[in-house]
């Protein structure tokens, strides 16, 4: 499996679920490599902005794109040797986010099946751009799936980024929360639009705030904080903002 590096190891690190509906619960992130969208604000670049490529990216600057060389980004280790090291934290709460994780949602679907039978607590929630259908084999392990479509703003194209088949597959699941980033007051109506499209129960979304410094993050959930109540969403928020600033890996 392609897991994102962080120094020497993989980026897999024991800390508190920051946004979503389990915000706040402890847990141990594995942060997969890859992924098949291109979002210009990603905080995850070194996950698929490789050398080569022409995706242009916020920390672009004039004749020289920042690119990573996939080289040094991906950390390829098999199964059993992720299993041993998830299981040497405290948490067993697993968050698979990326990237997008289903990318590699079939060897998801066998670490999933190796955890559950070395401790059968584990529970598992799945990071997606909501563009890919979960593999069956894997759903069966799920207990959440933190749904995040992306907008205009991510620079994807309509046909990259809104995909009718998996959108209607999380929209029917129960156990998927919709997570929409906003950061301006227009995005709501492209959100409006999606949730009508694929009828998307508004007690299942989610509004968070764009930001990467608490200040921010505050002044965003003003305006959003009567969005919800009118519409029946709930404010999200980022604790990992809060708590540690927009750092990598904690
Ligand atoms: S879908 Fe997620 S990981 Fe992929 S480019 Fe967009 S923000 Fe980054």
């Amino acid at each position: 499996m392609k897991l994102a590096r962080n120094g020497t190891g993989p980026e897999i690190f024991e800390s508190l679920q920051g946004e979503g509906v389990s915000a706040g619960t402890p847990s141990v992130f594995v942060r997969l490599s890859l992924c098949n969208l291109h979002c210009r604000w990603c905080d995850t670049p070194y996950t698929w902005n490789w050398v080569g490529t022409s995706y242009a990216h916020d920390s672009d600057t004039p004749g020289a794109p920042r690119k990573y060389r996939r080289e040094d980004e991906i950390v390829e280790l098999d199964i059993e040797k992720i299993a041993a090291h998830v299981l040497t934290f405290r948490a067993r709460n697993f968050v698979l986010t990326g990237g997008e994780p289903l990318v590699q949602g079939r060897e998801l679907a066998r670490l999933a099946a190796l955890l559950r039978e070395r401790d059968p607590a584990c529970r598992f929630e799945i990071e997606t751009n909501g563009t890919l259908v979960p593999p069956p084999e894997l759903d069966a392990f799920v207990a959440q799936y933190n749904v995040s479509p992306k907008l205009a703003n991510s620079a994807n194209t309509p046909a990259e980024r809104e995909k009718a088949e998996s959108l209607r597959f999380f929209a029917a699941c129960e156990r998927a929360w919709f997570k929409f980033v906003a950061a301006s007051p227009a995005d709501l109506d492209e959100i409006r639009q999606i949730q009508t499209r694929y009828v998307i129960p508004a007690g299942r979304i989610l509004l968070m705030p764009e930001g990467t410094s608490s200040e921010a993050l505050r002044d965003k959930a003003r305006w959003l904080a009567p969005l919800c109540q009118e519409h029946g969403y709930r404010l999200g928020d980022r604790l990992h903002v809060h708590l540690f600033g927009n750092k990598r890996g904690v």
